[in-house]
């Protein structure tokens, strides 16, 4: 089997391929389906949050080898296009077998590069597992339409082709989930692929792509590059590349978008978030309270779903009691101890980050319910730990309430009624999610109405939809027309083609009409 050597963890990918007997850190890119080393001088080390050892290193891929890999893709393209629908979704069938073997070896990966609990781990390859069973009824999915006698003996269709050679720039906190919004879709509907790997977690992409190979996806259909920047700008302006999906931040997901439209290339930017949870004083206390903990310090803040804002409506301090109460008890430590609650942010430089905007809420006049910010992890002093904080009597002009947190920080907030909680939730810049709290159907159905957010939750702390649906952000939290997955993830993909077709015996002597044809 092949070793990818994580920290000091050596385990064992199922297949046969190439990238086997590596005993190296360097990450190689995958070109042609070969894993192939970089030539580049630069490398960026792969960090385990919880300890701090280096884990592997991602090379910055040169432009020369970039292009390889989309001319890869390229040759590609022909014949997979052209391999029927039903063996393409068989593809994938195999492959959602493969990935529910290696569960564990994935979800052990995103731990350690990542540093989610285990548990959450398995749930962040589990959430893209679920695409890759969806992309299993592609010939459903993409089928096209037909009416028939448009006109006298002519019928028109539509097909679902194609794209051609698309790219997937993928973000650092679901490593397994994201590019598997991606490329599975994106390949069952015929396309060819280049994914870059957030350089912060490559490692659970790696185990997923070998794992395509193995299911049978042909060399060239997916290829991976490594980097930042430059190979981001190269994906943008290849003129080869006809489609984009980005995860990230709105910094890097507009810059992307900007450029890479400019190309006349379709792009769909999925970007930050302040999702809002509003609580109605009729909610249910106990399960309203394990909702927002969970949703507020799970993943370490670290989901672009995470509930970061609770907006009270009526009086906030007995919750806030509670909601203190229960955030006390929970466990941080690394992903890997089996009774952590929540783990490590990413980096030193986020750990920094979510501290000065915590410092900058008690300097504009929040209350600190709760600070994490000292915490200290036996066995794991290094790592970039965060416990869980609450700041409350924040208002909408905080820094800590504009910017996006993306840590283990619930703001909490109070209005005086459902109308003027919607109000708070639309001005916020951002749209991705929002969810309420409430037994009343009135008030559930007036937020659901009037809320500006694209995925709403009632009673729910974190909608994230199944992918018969679609993810879909709002506002500055989302960029293009047609989201990820479900019905719209599939028409990303694709390119319409109509045709019309006129089979009848013509009737000759008619002569030669120059008007434009219209229906007969
Ligand atoms: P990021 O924007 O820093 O990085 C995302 C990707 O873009 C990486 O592959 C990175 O190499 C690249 N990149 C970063 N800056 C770039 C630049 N200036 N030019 C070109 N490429 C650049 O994001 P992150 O820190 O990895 O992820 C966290 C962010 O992602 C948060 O804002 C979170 O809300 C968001 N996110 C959104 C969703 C969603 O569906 N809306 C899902 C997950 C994460």
């Amino acid at each position: 089997p092949g070793v990818f050597a994580v920290a000091n963890h050596h385990f064992s990918v199922a297949s046969e391929s190439s990238w086997k007997h590596r005993t190296s850190l360097r990450v190689p890119n995958l070109v042609g389906g070969s894993f192939v080393d970089s030539q580049s001088s630069e490398f960026i080390d792969v960090i385990n949050p919880a300890t701090q050892e280096v884990v592997s290193q991602i090379p910055l891929t040169t432009d020369k080898e970039f292009k390889s890999a989309v001319s890869a893709a390229k040759e590609a393209y022909p014949s997979w296009r052209n391999t029927p629908i039903t063996t393409r979704q068989r593809v994938m069938l195999k492959f959602q077998e493969l990935i529910r073997k290696n569960m564990d070896k994935l979800a052990l990966s995103v731990t350690t590069e990542q540093g989610k609990t285990l548990k959450d781990a398995q749930g962040d390859v589990f959430r893209g597992l679920e695409v890759v069973e969806h992309a299993c009824g592609m010939a459903t999915l993409q089928m096209g339409e037909y009416v028939s006698n448009v006109s006298n003996g002519i019928d028109t269709y539509s097909i679902r082709e194609p794209l051609g050679v698309c790219a997937g720039i993928c973000p650092f906190n679901f490593p397994a989930m994201i590019p598997l919004w991606m490329f599975p879709v994106a390949v069952t509907c015929g396309n060819t692929f280049v994914l870059k790997p957030s350089e912060k977690d490559p490692g659970a992409f790696m185990m997923l792509a070998e794992l395509a190979m193995e299911a049978g996806l042909p060399d060239g259909v997916l290829n991976i590059v490594h980097g930042t920047h430059d190979v981001v700008n190269a994906i943008c302006d290849d003129d080869d590349i006809r489609a984009i999906s980005f995860v990230g931040s709105n910094p890097a997901g507009m810059h992307i978008y900007a450029r890479a439209s400019a190309k006349g290339k379709r792009v769909q930017s999925n970007m930050g978030a302040k999702n809002h949870g509003v609580v109605m004083p009729d909610a249910n206390i106990d399960s309203t309270i394990n909702a927002l903990v969970a949703a507020g310090f799970g993943a370490a803040g670290q989901r672009c779903m995470a509930l970061s804002t609770v907006v009270f409506v009526g009086d906030s301090k007995p919750w806030e009691e509670k909601l203190l109460e229960r955030a006390k008890a929970l466990k941080v430590s690394a992903g890997t101890e089996p009774d952590a609650d929540l783990g490590p942010v990413i980096s030193k430089q986020a750990k920094e980050r979510v501290r000065r905007l915590v410092q900058s809420g008690v300097d504009s006049g929040a209350k600190l319910l709760l600070d994490g910010r000292d915490i200290v992890v036996p066995g794991y002093e290094k790592g970039n730990f965060v416990g869980p904080t609450i700041l409350s009597d924040v208002t909408p002009d905080m820094e800590c309430y504009k910017e996006e947190i993306f840590g283990p920080v619930l703001i909490c907030m109070q209005a005086n009624s459902l109308d003027e909680a919607i109000k708070i939730v639309n001005k916020n810049q951002y749209g991705n999610g929002a969810a309420i709290f409430t037994t009343s159907g009135v008030a559930a159905r007036k937020f659901q109405t009037e809320i500006e957010a694209g995925q709403v939750g009632i009673n729910v702390p974190i909608p994230v939809p199944l992918p018969f649906f679609s993810f879909t952000g709002s506002k500055a939290s989302f960029a293009g027309d047609l989201n990820f997955y479900g019905k719209a993830g599939v028409q990303f993909y694709t390119q319409i083609k109509t045709v019309t077709q006129q089979w009848k015996d013509l009737p000759g002597g008619s002569g030669v009409s120059l008007a434009m044809p219209t229906s007969q």
